[in-house]
């Protein structure tokens, strides 16, 4: 069978085979395959490169269904709606595909273009937002619709990335520039204002000089020679907008890095960078020849002089050329001269270190010599007290006594308890017994009444 609708997805021929397969033709390049069955169509949709889900229902000559982009199974947003024309068997029916009436003049469109436009005009941009994603198969087809939902996305905020997105879809399928002011507006917020200043050129007087104002500010700090503000401003502002048309703004930056002392080195780093990007822009190699042999020379870096003659050699800088080289001989005698000076100064440290040596060997042996000393007399001073409590034996006459307290060598304990008395004990005869008794000559006490001084 081939039925014919009429609805907000434009006009759709749709032939059902009996087989249950079908296949259907709306809007301009607009495809339906899928399956037929019970008054249900179930399938996919292609139109303008896009592709999509669609399914519907046809009862008592409406047709009811939803639809959404993407093939992947999920809710169906977008509805279609629309009426059953005509029903015939196929043999009945001529197939005129090219007949199908243009979305942009079915009259059925028409409510929905009124409603898009006064919500715009309303600013309700969420509200164009809906409106438009609802019914997008059918309003996509009018520029001057799309024109205000790109708008509407841009004022909406927050959708900047996908609004940049469609507007370059848009651009393909009305193969228009029409939108080059929105697309200022997109590199503005990005800081590409190297791009919106091309796209505000013949669209925006206004947002072209504020674009040209980020420049030329940047400028006149660069003519001031304030090198931290120029860096400071390029890194916050202007790091995004280097293109053909704007290197002048990374060589301004790059000299700013190098004139200040604490930056001399991320200077040639961002200027390897840039040159690597552009490395037909002359300007650029030259400063990173001179940025790398200034370098170079100053910390007797030899391979980064040749890196700056190498610069030199290719932009044929003959005056630099043989600046360079003449840097390069001065740079290896300097470091001839500082590896000599090097030497001379480790031979005089090792002298230093060995004359310490041995001041600190002779110091070590005074001390121990000093310790040893201190300690003799210790040993000295406890020898002469442990003398103090020993006996002192002598013989006389047979008999071995203390010189120092008189007792016998066997009758006397450990310790001679009254040598500190200073007795003097020899043999003499006891004055009533007669008998040869320890007896001190200086007290005259015999041995067992000797006190503990000699009186
Ligand atoms: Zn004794
Ligand atoms: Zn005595």
């Amino acid at each position: 069978m081939i039925y014919k609708f009429k609805g907000n997805f434009g006009t759709l021929e749709l032939i059902a085979e009996a087989d249950g397969k079908a296949r259907g033709t709306y809007q301009k390049n607009g495809i339906l395959e899928g399956y037929w069955s019970e008054n249900s169509f179930s399938g996919q949709w292609t139109n303008q490169g896009m592709e999509g889900l669609v399914r519907f229902t046809v009862s008592e000559g409406k047709l009811e269904g939803n639809w959404k982009k993407g093939k992947d199974v999920g809710t169906m947003k977008g509805s279609w709606k629309g009426d059953l024309l005509s029903k015939e068997k196929v043999s009945e029916t001529t197939k005129v595909v090219e007949d199908i009436i243009s979305v942009a003049n079915s009259p059925s469109e028409q409510p929905l273009k009124g409603k898009l436009e006064e919500l715009y005009d309303a600013e309700n941009y969420s509200g164009v937002l809906a409106l438009f994603n609802e019914n997008e198969a059918e309003l996509v087809e009018n520029e001057d619709i799309v024109h205000k939902y790109l708008f509407s996305m841009w004022f909406h905020g927050d959708l900047e990335e996908e609004t940049f997105e469609r507007i370059r879809e848009f651009e393909d399928k009305f193969n228009t520039n029409r939108w080059l002011k929105l697309k200022g507006y997109y590199y503005s917020c990005k800081k590409w204002y190297d791009s919106a200043l091309e796209a505000f050129k013949d669209t925006s007087e206004r947002h072209y000089l504020l674009a040209k104002k980020k420049f030329d500010d940047y400028y006149a700090l660069h003519e001031e020679e304030k090198y931290l503000e120029v860096i400071k401003y390029f890194e916050s502002e202007l790091r995004s907008s280097i293109s053909d048309r704007t290197l002048k703004v990374a060589e301004i930056y790059c000299q700013a890095l190098y004139m200040d002392s604490d930056t001399e080195r991320k200077a040639l780093e961002k200027i390897r960078a840039f040159r690597k990007r552009y490395p037909e822009h002359q300007p650029f190699t030259k400063q990173n020849g001179r940025f790398a042999s200034y370098i170079g020379g100053r910390d007797l870096a030899i391979e980064m002089i040749e890196e700056g003659l190498d610069c030199f050699k290719k932009i044929k800088d003959e005056r630099n050329i043989t600046k360079t080289k003449e840097l390069i001989s001065e740079t290896k005698n300097k470091i001839k001269a500082q590896i000599l000076t090097e030497k001379i100064a480790a031979r005089e440290r090792a002298a230093a270190d060995k004359r310490a040596a041995k001041e600190a060997a002779a110091e070590e042996k005074r001390r121990e010599r000093e310790a040893l000393a201190a300690q003799k007399q210790a040993d000295r001073a406890a020898e002469a007290e442990a003398k103090l409590s020993q006996h002192r034996f002598k013989n006389s006459r047979g008999l071995r006594f203390c010189q120092f307290c008189g007792f016998e060598q066997q009758f006397a304990g450990a310790i001679c308890d009254t040598r500190s008395a200073n007795h003097n004990f020899v043999l003499l005869k006891e004055r009533y017994s007669g008998e040869l008794t320890p007896t001190c000559n200086k007290c005259g006490q015999e041995y067992n009444y000797a006190g503990s001084t000699c009186e």
